[in-house]
Order: structure tokens, then sequence, then C-alpha cells
């Protein structure tokens, strides 16, 4: 089955890059270490060889679709990538027309280093639920929302509850919650690698970067790494799609997925609404209701 999605992935790009659909196609390619694949931007038809299908595609590749402002794109998505989109098209950062998705169903990506830690270089005939990155247990979106071309089987998606992770770490105390949150944020090196992941950290300027107004000091204090990554989950509010790039981006191994979990679930529970899946909705940050129970004013 694999071959046969890698086939027609590798077909579907040469078709519409030599019919000229779209200037580029943006996919994976094996990687140079194992258990690893990397994003590969191919222009030439005759390069479409490179193009491969894994369970080490990981990355979400929409975060590149704003690099080619000027040129029709094809692009191979997961559901995550989809979602991602979808929610960039209701945010008005992308123009449907311009883009060519080639969709494929996702088993979800596998931990490489889980795998290596176990394994070591020899890659498991088998996997087991445990070696999936957190993002991938936890995914109810595995299929592809929007696509021009699918490829592959669809796969069953979860119906449990979609955030068993985020109901438990709302039991702890607020002291325990906050004691978590300052151990996690105070391994943070501020290289913002976990904001170049994410398709939807688009701001021409982004809050840390102005200086008028200054909103943190440059170095790694406490109260500058907390505003960082508070201020960074809150801009995610009903925004995120849960892929885990920004985790997974990390080199500190910080635990961000948690945060903006949490804003996701209290924004599908206080306003029903879930992004990536219509193009129309705009997330509730990006609106306003004169029907807003604005219960927080006094
Ligand atoms: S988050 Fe979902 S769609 Fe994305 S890689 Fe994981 S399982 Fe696949
Ligand atoms: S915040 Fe992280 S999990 Fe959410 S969309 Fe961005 S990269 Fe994906
Ligand atoms: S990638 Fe990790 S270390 Fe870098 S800014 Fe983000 S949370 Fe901090």
């Amino acid at each position: 089955m694999a071959d046969k999605i890698v086939e027609n992935i590798r077909k579907e790009a040469k078709r519409i890059l030599e019919e000229k659909i779209v200037d580029i196609v943006i996919g994976f390619e094996k990687g140079t270490l194992p258990y690893t694949a990397s994003p590969v931007f191919i222009e030439n038809p005759d390069d479409v060889d490179k193009l491969i299908w894994n369970r080490y595609c990981h990355n979400n590749l929409a975060v590149y679709l704003r690099n080619f402002p000027d040129k029709k794109i094809g692009i191979i998505v997961k559901g995550c990538d989809s979602r991602s989109i979808v929610a960039l098209m209701a945010e008005k950062q992308l123009t449907r027309e311009n883009i060519y998705i080639i969709g494929v169903p996702c088993e979800g990506m596998l931990d490489k280093n889980k795998l290596l830690e176990e394994f070591g270089d020899n890659p498991p005939i088998e996997v087991k639920e445990e070696f999936l990155y957190p993002s991938c247990q936890y995914c109810e979106h595995k299929n592809p929302v929007i696509y021009d071309f699918l490829t592959g089987e669809p796969v069953q998606e979860k119906e449990e509850e979609p955030y068993p992770d985020v109901v438990e770490f709302e039991k702890k105390t607020l002291d325990e919650r906050w004691k978590y949150f300052q151990e996690e944020a105070s391994k943070c090196i501020r290289c913002y690698a976990c904001r170049q992941a994410c398709p939807m950290c688009y701001c021409e300027e982004c809050f840390v970067d102005t200086n008028s107004p200054k909103w943190l000091d440059p170095g790694i204090d406490l109260p500058d790494l907390q505003v960082w990554h508070i201020i960074r989950a809150y801009h995610q509010a009903g925004r995120c799609v849960d892929c885990g790039a920004c985790e997974r981006a990390c080199p500190m191994d910080i635990k961000i997925l948690w945060l903006t979990r949490k804003l996701n679930k209290d924004v599908r529970d206080l306003f029903e609404f879930e992004i990536g899946i219509d193009p129309e909705k705009v997330p509730p940050l990006g609106t306003f209701s004169l029907y807003d129970k604005e219960e927080f004013l006094i």
C-alpha cells in the first residue's frame, strides 16, 4: 500500500508540474538520518522520484505555503496539514485557487527519539501506538479535510474524548499547574524554533521582536520566558490544529502542546468551535459578536 501511495504521489506531482497546474510541489524526500524524512521543493517534473511517503513525514508542510506568494503550489498533506490550509484560508492568508492539494490519510507519525532508544538503527517491522508522537495519539482528523487528489484508503478516526491529557491536567491544583508551567518555561532558550515550525505563526512582526512597544527584554529571565509562553499560547487559542510541529521543533524538549491543547479545549467548550474544518468560519479570536455572553466582564 505504501509503495502504491508513493507511486500515486509521484505520478500526480509529475502531471500537475508538466501541465503547469502548479509551479512547485512541496512534499517529503528521504531524510539523511534514520527514521527521518525532510521537506522537499520540486519544480522540475523530472525530479518527482525524490518524493516519498512514510511514517516519518511529520512536518506540517503548510508552514511553507506563505514562502511562495507568487506561485501556484502543489502540496502533499496529512489531516493536520490540510486543517492548517483551511485555517489559513479562513484567516485570508491563502487563496484556494493557488493551491493543488494531494491528500494522504495518515496513520500517525512515529517518534524518532523513542524508536532510536528502543531499536537503535534497525527499524521494527511493526510499531505500536506508544511510538506515535503525542499529537498523533490524540489526533481526531487523520484524513485530509480538503484535497484535489486523494491517494490511500481513508483511516478510522478516533471517537473517544480528544483531550484526555488536558482533562487529567485540569485535576491538578493551581499550585501544581503553576509549578509545572514554571519548570517547563524555565528550560526555554528563546530560539523560536516552535514559532518557525507553526503554520499559524505568520505575523510579519512577532510581538517578541517589536521595539515599540517592547513587550519582552532579550535574554532568558524567567518572567520573560513565562510571558513568551503565555502570549504565544493565547495567540494560538482556537487557531492551533494540534499538529505538534512546535513541540517536535523544540531543541529543549519542552512540553509546549499541553498549553495550546488546553486553550483549544476551552474554545471548543465555550464557543463550539474547531479550527481547520470550515474555511468560512473565522476563529473566535478573530470575530466579534453582539451576542457574546462576556461573562468575564463585571
Ligand atoms: S496529527 Fe494527525 S494527521 Fe497529523 S501527523 Fe499526527 S495523526 Fe497524522
Ligand atoms: S501551535 Fe504547534 S501544534 Fe498548534 S498549529 Fe502551531 S505548530 Fe501545530
Ligand atoms: S523551540 Fe523550545 S526553546 Fe525554542 S523558543 Fe520554543 S519553547 Fe523555547
